[in-house]
């Protein structure tokens, strides 16, 4: 959704410098229209009847985002309490609400029992028994799937591999068997399907379509002690094209090969988040200062690690662009924040034009795991964010004060 409009950079019809100029930076910036467009892909390939879309709402819980997703039709994969409260008061449907997360406390699952969830994602033998009791003195019945562990070792960051032999994640795949056959002995517990989530980030198929074949079997095996798994659900994962030449597999050819591994009569649970949202958001950030240390140049943007922690946490990519067309020659930079730590950068040895102070640049693929991990260390108070649509803006987030800082403390 990024193009140019003479010399200056637009996400949709909207100029950066415009965006800037309105609501001050750094701010986060999401093209509608692009979360639309990804959030099709997954709908589309999909048959209606045969299961749902659930957005991981954790890449991204901002109340507008969420909006206009539930008004897509998308359900939720939430992780807290706090996320099946966003969630609901942004209009998703309890009957589209799955729960995963190794620690659910039992405030949680009274909560979710409470608020009518679809499904339960089951990570541990004693977390099936907590429900199991929650759900009997509420005069419930939950449903719910186990989180098997598939072994399945992705290639991505360690931080967000999940479906490997000894991550906390799920339940062992020995384990899977005599965990159905626990839950089918409990009164207060329907089961209703399976989930795996691998990881993070993954650029290929193959490892999905692992993860499927090794779960196909733990189905088999299940439904020949007359257990039915209705429905499989896949979790997220899919990457994005944080670097130019990256290769991101088809959303449609990564399902049909999942649809292929399992019978026909089954329903499919996908539970994508960076693949929604990621692409469609944009950190946009002056530069405060420049100076150079030794032969380094350093550009300071009044954007830090609080607000974009992917970079220094992960070590991850992202690419950072000027927002309006320059011929200024490009030197080596480091793009670094104003917080008082050395791992407090956005890139590192980037080539990037030598800047006027004061003009702007753009941090890509922000849209994930950026607004939504972001603090206020530092005391630097969280950003405001910003929804474009056609050449419309729409402020989702006010900036915060400083008053907010300390709201909470006594
Ligand atoms: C984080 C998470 C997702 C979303 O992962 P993405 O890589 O953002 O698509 C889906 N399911 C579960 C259980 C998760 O923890």
């Amino acid at each position: 959704m990024l193009n140019f409009k003479d010399k200056d950079l637009c996400v949709e019809q909207v100029k950066f410098i415009d965006i800037a100029k309105k609501y001050g930076t750094s701010v986060y910036v999401y093209s509608q229209n692009k979360i639309i467009e990804n959030f099709e892909k997954y709908k589309r390939a999909l048959p209606v009847n045969k299961g749902m879309i659930c957005f991981a709402c954790k890449t991204n819980s901002n109340f507008s985002i969420l909006k206009l997703l539930s008004n897509l039709g998308a359900g939720a994969d939430t992780t807290s309490g706090g996320e099946i409260f966003r969630c609901l008061r942004a209009n998703f449907v309890p009957s589209k609400i799955v729960y995963a997360g190794v620690g659910k406390t039992f405030q949680e699952i009274e909560y979710a029992l409470k608020s009518k969830i679809f499904m339960f994602n089951v990570e541990s033998f004693e977390e099936l028994e907590a429900i199991n009791k929650i759900a009997q003195k509420l005069k419930v019945k939950a449903r719910i799937s186990f989180r098997i562990n598939p072994y399945v070792d992705p290639d991505t960051h360690s931080y967000i591999v999940t479906g490997k032999k000894g991550t906390k994640f799920g339940i062992p795949y020995e384990d899977a068997i005599s965990a159905y056959l626990l839950a089918k002995k409990k009164k207060n517990i329907i089961i209703s399907g399976i989930h795996s989530h691998i990881g993070s980030q993954i650029l290929e198929v193959a490892p999905f379509k692992l993860a499927a074949q090794k779960i196909k079997k733990i189905v088999e095996q299940v439904e020949k002690q007359g257990i039915n798994i209705e429905y499989i659900n896949c979790g997220g994962g899919l990457g994005i094209e944080y670097k130019n030449n990256q290769k991101v597999p088809l959303v449609k050819n990564l399902m049909s090969e999942i649809f292929s591994v399992f019978d026909k009569d089954k329903k499919f649970i996908f539970e994508p988040g960076r693949s929604i949202v990621g692409a469609a958001g944009y950190l946009l950030t002056k530069v405060i200062y420049r100076k150079k240390s030794g032969e380094k140049s350093f550009l300071i943007t009044d954007a830090g690690m609080n607000d974009l922690i992917r970079p220094t946490l992960y070590g991850a990519y992202h690419d950072i662009i000027p927002i309006k067309k320059t011929l200024a020659k490009k030197v080596k930079s480091d793009v670094v924040g104003p917080v008082c730590e050395s791992g407090d950068f956005l890139g590192r040895d980037r080539m990037l034009p030598i800047l006027p102070q004061g003009e702007h640049l753009v941090v890509k693929c922000a849209g994930a795991y950026g607004a939504a991990m972001s603090s206020s260390y530092n005391s630097r108070p969280l950003l405001a964010e910003v929804l474009v649509s056609k050449n419309k803006t729409f402020l989702i987030r006010k900036r915060a004060s400083y008053n907010d800082l300390v709201t909470n403390e006594c």
